[in-house]
């Protein structure tokens, strides 16, 4: 999170461009690919909340011999032969992932958020529902079942309930949407937030978990701009007999870097934390469960659970990217990310922007974009024409249901990993307020007024696109990693 160089650019410089002529002499399309893309994400002002740029240290451990080993398993305990290095690389991903988040246990094995929120849901149904069963049958594993016993357990695993946030108030598809597995596997309800203020009400979570009783509760969130407290989730929970579930995807970064701590750290609070180690987290694209004692030989039975070979080469970049994290210097940037976040909501509504509950406090903003008078769609295109990319929101009860939406989620990680400060920050609000502002919605073919088309006053794309130039030029991705 610096303007200087890396202090390995020079060896990094040296590994790509190895690395791209060793790939261009056998596909030199993909070099191609892979240096245009350099170049493209070098000249982009990234504001997707939940994308980053992982260190070069990061990207390079990806690219290693570890891609070719089978080590399914746990650490120690493989289904194949000659694991022994796979059993370092884990063990050191798991090691660095307690002691970062001072977590009793850390599973290092989901190739994905997705997969890391399957391999939680299974395991709170291993530990609540099967374990008990078994127990009582005197067993100690499901081989064990007859076909009729089995019949019966699947029965009762598949009658529990999930209660999670709504997708339009900020929460996941994995907690409960109904298109997704998580509202197939679980009877599901949502909660959502206040309609007037946009924030969490947890009076209104408590009594829609005393009429629902769900096994799991889901705390968490990809597009809620606000701090939860976990203590009161887990109130929530424990009155209910709930197990608390808490999706950090987005904010593990925060967690980390202790911008988020107390009440508002999940992980002494959850039974179970889910994280991707991608976005605010900056690491290689994975995921990553940490669990209280009690879950976790649940949780360590995740493959073959749900999951097959672990991705070893990623493991190897999960432990690298959290031995980063564990610098004194992430937790700087953790909380330039939380406060640039607030420089660009305050930039926004001093401008006359509406947010979803008028600002943040972590490290994205939902801008309401209706009050242009456009959709979501036409927003997101007409700022991705002007240089800025961002990705289209719904925003609480959106009108304009979850393809058009109404709003425009913005975060601040990736730009801050840049080294863009408040008043950066400040400009690209200013900017982003300026093109929205000369946008009109279109017309359809017919001529009727058209959620997707737009039109925006001559000038204002160019004017964006040098003032987006004149900023990141300042700041460079990766200084000093130059290619030839
Ligand atoms: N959980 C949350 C809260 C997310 O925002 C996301 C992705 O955006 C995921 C899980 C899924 O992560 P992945 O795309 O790695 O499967």
């Amino acid at each position: 999170m610096s303007d200087a160089p890396l202090p390995y650019a020079k060896a990094a410089s040296t590994a790509y461009d190895a690395a791209l002529e060793v790939i261009a002499s056998v596909e030199p399309r993909i070099a191609e690919a892979t240096r245009q893309e350099l170049a493209d994400q070098r000249a982009s002002l990234k504001l997707i909340a939940s994308e980053n740029y992982a260190s070069p240290a990061v990207l390079l451990t990806m690219g290693t011999w570890f891609s070719d080993k089978y080590a399914e398993g746990t650490v120690g305990h493989r289904f194949y032969a000659a694991c022994q290095n796979v059993d370092t690389v884990e063990a050191l991903a798991a090691e660095h992932a307690r002691e970062l988040f001072g977590a009793p246990y850390a599973y290092a094995q989901p190739h994905s958020g997705i997969d890391a929120n399957l391999v939680a849901f299974w395991s709170i149904l291993a530990h609540r529902i099967e374990a008990p069963a078994l127990a009582e049958k005197g067993m100690k594993n499901v081989n064990e079942l007859t076909d009729e016993d089995w019949e019966g357990l699947r029965r009762e695993m598949g009658d529990q309930r999930l209660l999670g946030m709504s997708l339009d108030a900020g929460g996941h598809l994995t907690h409960g949407f109904r298109p997704n597995i998580s509202g197939k596997m679980f009877h599901q309800q949502q909660y959502g937030t206040d309609p007037e203020t946009g924030l969490l009400d947890y009076d209104a979570v408590a009594a829609k978990a005393r009429e629902f009783k769900p096994l799991v509760l889901v705390a968490g969130y990809s597009a809620y701009p606000r701090r939860v407290n976990f203590a009161k989730m887990r109130e929530i929970a424990d009155e209910v007999g709930a197990t608390l579930m808490v999706d950090m995807a987005h904010f593990a970064g925060l967690v980390a870097g202790k911008v988020f701590t107390g009440d508002e750290d999940p992980v002494p609070h959850a039974h179970v934390v889910t994280t991707t180690t991608h976005k605010s987290l900056r690491g290689p694209r994975g995921g990553l469960v940490l669990a209280q004692e009690e879950f976790a030989s649940s949780v360590d039975r995740g493959c073959p659970m749900v999951l097959g070979g672990p991705l070893s080469h990623v493991m190897a970049a999960k432990a690298v990217a959290l031995a980063e994290a564990r610098q004194d210097g992430f937790r700087t940037y953790a909380q330039a990310i939380a406060d640039n976040a607030k420089s660009l909501a305050d930039g926004l509504m001093s401008r006359g922007a509406k947010l979803v509950t008028d600002g943040t406090d972590n490290h994205l903003v939902l801008l309401d974009v209706s009050g242009f008078g456009l959709t979501g769609r036409q927003a997101e295109t007409a700022l991705l024409e002007a240089g800025v990319v961002t990705n289209r929101n719904s925003v609480p009860a959106d009108p304009n249901g979850a393809w058009y939406t109404s709003g425009i989620r913005l975060g601040t990680p990736a730009l801050t990993t840049r080294g863009f400060g408040g008043t950066e920050f400040d400009e690209v609000a200013d900017m982003i307020v300026d093109v929205l502002s000369q946008t009109q919605p279109g017309t359809t073919k017919a001529g009727g007024p058209s959620k997707a088309s737009y039109v925006t006053a001559d000038g204002v794309a160019d004017r964006t696109h040098a003032r987006i130039d004149e900023l990141l030029d300042k700041h460079p991705l990766y200084p000093g990693l130059d290619l030839a």
